[in-house]
């Protein structure tokens, strides 16, 4: 899709909102709008369908449907497969295919999964034992299903119900080592709030477990985690509100270093482009006319482009990953590049994306 087709289209409202997404929407409620319903205009990292096929195989474990290393490797293969060919299909991601060379310790990260869902098979079975009983992936919402998730694990015994979220990335900032991210607090205590609304019980245990079998115990405040839940619910009230009403999107962009950072949706966000600055705070992408393009030896170009706060360089630019270099063009956008010393020199790197400007 061009970037003129993507931002043409009206908002459409958001059916629900899940715990994972809702930091995403308090950053950025247009990042969150078009999350809902639009195809990612960059490359997802590579390291979140890592993350996804880590928590497919989770699933399966205690689904009972793989029981042994053996049942584990296949599925991971077949899974690892699946997601490689969704990536190829997709033009800005196709060229991160194989995950194996694009996930930074690919390997190490496999293994330690592994780990982590062997020690499963023996100790937290789907099945029910004594007066425990433990169940994945256990869909909760509200009773209007405003908002709804997945929980990775639900455990039950005689002390109660404690709700198991897995992380495959660390669990802590590292300016405050051994607590929670914000983000995982967040997540796991509406997961709590959800589940109270769809069983009438509250946990009374919440646990995040990383890759390394770290884990974070969290206690459960019904009060803190019912607000969280209203406030949850009220947020989709009102922005499907404002969407109905027709504003656009800039007037639900909530640009900032960190909401854009990670938003792959920037190419198409006039206010990012508006907003940002050339610092180190925000990412390392450029837009403006060409003003010199040129195939190098390598049979990479090079292009000289006029951004707002001057002129730019970028080498190292794959005719492959960005075909619209070898026609006569205007204008164009690149996001994710490296910045090279001396300022103002750039080069494309692995998520580096580009698309030409209509
Ligand atoms: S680029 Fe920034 S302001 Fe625009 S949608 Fe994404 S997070 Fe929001």
């Amino acid at each position: 899709m061009s970037l003129s087709e993507f931002t043409t289209q009206p908002l459409k409202p958001l059916p629900r909102i899940s715990p994972s997404r809702y930091l995403s929407l308090q950053q950025c409620p247009l990042k969150g709008i078009w999350a809902s319903s639009r195809q990612p205009l960059l490359p997802c990292y590579p390291a979140a369908y890592l993350g996804s096929a880590i928590h497919r195989m989770l699933e399966m474990a205690f689904q009972s449907r793989i029981s042994n290393r053996d049942e584990l490797s296949d599925a991971w293969e077949d899974e690892i497969e699946r997601r490689e060919k969704e990536m190829l299909n997709n033009p800005v991601e196709k060229h991160l295919v194989p995950l194996q060379m694009s996930v930074s310790n690919f390997e190490v990260k496999k293994l330690l999964a592994f780990k982590m869902i062997y020690s499963l098979f023996s100790n937290i079975p789907s099945r029910k034992s004594g007066n425990s009983k433990s169940g994945a992936e256990d869909w909760v919402q509200t009773p209007n299903g405003k908002v709804a998730g997945r929980i990775d694990l639900v455990k039950k015994s005689d002390s109660g119900v404690e709700i198991v979220d897995f992380k495959t990335g660390p669990l802590s900032d590292d300016a405050s080592p051994g607590n929670a991210k914000e983000e995982y607090l967040m997540q796991v205590k509406m997961y709590a709030a959800l589940y109270h609304a769809m069983h009438g019980e509250w946990p009374v245990t919440l646990t995040l477990v990383g890759i390394n079998q770290e884990s974070i115990t969290i206690d459960v405040e019904p009060e803190v985690c019912a607000k969280l839940l209203q406030e949850a619910e009220k947020s989709l009230d009102d922005i499907n509100e404002l969407i109905e009403t027709g504003l656009k999107p800039e007037d639900f962009a909530q640009p900032s270093p960190e909401a854009c950072k990670y938003c792959l949706f920037r190419p198409a966000c006039n206010k990012y482009w508006k907003s940002r600055q050339e610092d180190g705070n925000w990412p390392a992408d450029a837009r403006g006319r060409i003003t010199d393009k040129t195939m190098l030896a390598n049979g990479l170009f090079r292009v000289v482009i006029t951004t707002d706060p001057g002129e730019i360089a970028i080498r190292g630019l794959s005719p492959e990953r960005h075909p619209f270099l070898k026609d006569e063009i205007e204008s164009a956008l690149f996001c994710n590049l490296w910045n090279e010393k001396p300022e103002g020199f750039f080069v494309e790197k692995m998520f580096t994306t580009g698309y030409v400007l209509e």
